[in-house]
């Protein structure tokens, strides 16, 4: 059995024509069904549901042999264990670092003052600012980064931004871009090794697909 973990939503939907070249289709809509383990029409293949975050530890573990993620949750929880084989191009997006409207970011950083940055990307936002030699203050976060600056909580967040609307609802401006994102197809070392074969399989279908034989 190969035990391929996906998260709902933008990676389950762009991986689908992945799947799909790689003659694989999923009998379930994850939208319409609780089920988190989804059969596929090949009875050796399924897909497990899992949260974006956990997806590493999953295919770290041996509870899924391959797993889609974002560089973005990779860099923030290590690739001890993972094989990373494939840049899959999908769920693009930028981790940028953000202010209120109004703040003078420039200023900020040059005085050397400590920053307050609120971010669920600590490990990303910590090398960004150790790199430019600004003190910062770290303060973790789950979700809603945005509402950190509009109440005093930090003066800067960094977050993933696609189209950059969520900022500007929030009268927020992006100052600095950290770097591009993507998803990457990872994959269990020894699983690797005891499941060659279909393992190969599975990379070498996706890997042609987007055109990287
Ligand atoms: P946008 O308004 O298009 O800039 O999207 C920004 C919001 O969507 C932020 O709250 C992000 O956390 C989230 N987001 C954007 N792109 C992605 C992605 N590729 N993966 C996960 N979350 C994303």
């Amino acid at each position: 059995m190969i035990t391929l973990a996906l998260s709902k939503g933008r990676i389950f939907d762009e991986t689908l024509p992945l799947l799909k070249a790689a003659g694989i289709e999923v009998l379930d809509d994850p939208e319409k069904t609780r089920k988190l383990i989804l059969a596929t029409n090949q009875p050796e293949v399924r897909v497990v549901l899992v949260r974006a975050t956990d997806v590493p530890t999953y295919v770290q573990y041996g509870g899924a042999d391959l797993g889609i993620t974002g560089l973005d949750t990779l860099i923030e929880h290590g690739n001890e264990g993972l094989y990373l084989p494939l840049d899959l191009q999908i769920a693009k997006c930028r981790v940028s670092v953000a202010v209120r409207e109004g703040f003078d970011y420039a200023a900020a950083v040059r005085q050397g003052a400590r920053l307050r940055v609120a971010t669920k990307y600590v490990a990303i936002a910590r090398e960004f600012f150790a790199a430019k030699g600004v003190h910062v203050d770290l303060i973790k976060l789950y979700g809603s980064m945005e509402l950190a600056p509009l109440t005093g909580l930090a003066d800067a967040i960094v977050d993933l931004v696609s189209t950059g609307n969520t900022l500007k609802a929030n009268h927020l401006v992006e100052v600095e871009r950290i770097m591009d994102i993507s998803s990457r197809l990872v994959v269990n070392q020894a699983a690797l090794k005891l499941k060659r074969e279909p393992i190969r399989r599975i990379i070498d279908a996706f890997g042609q697909a987007l055109g990287q034989p």
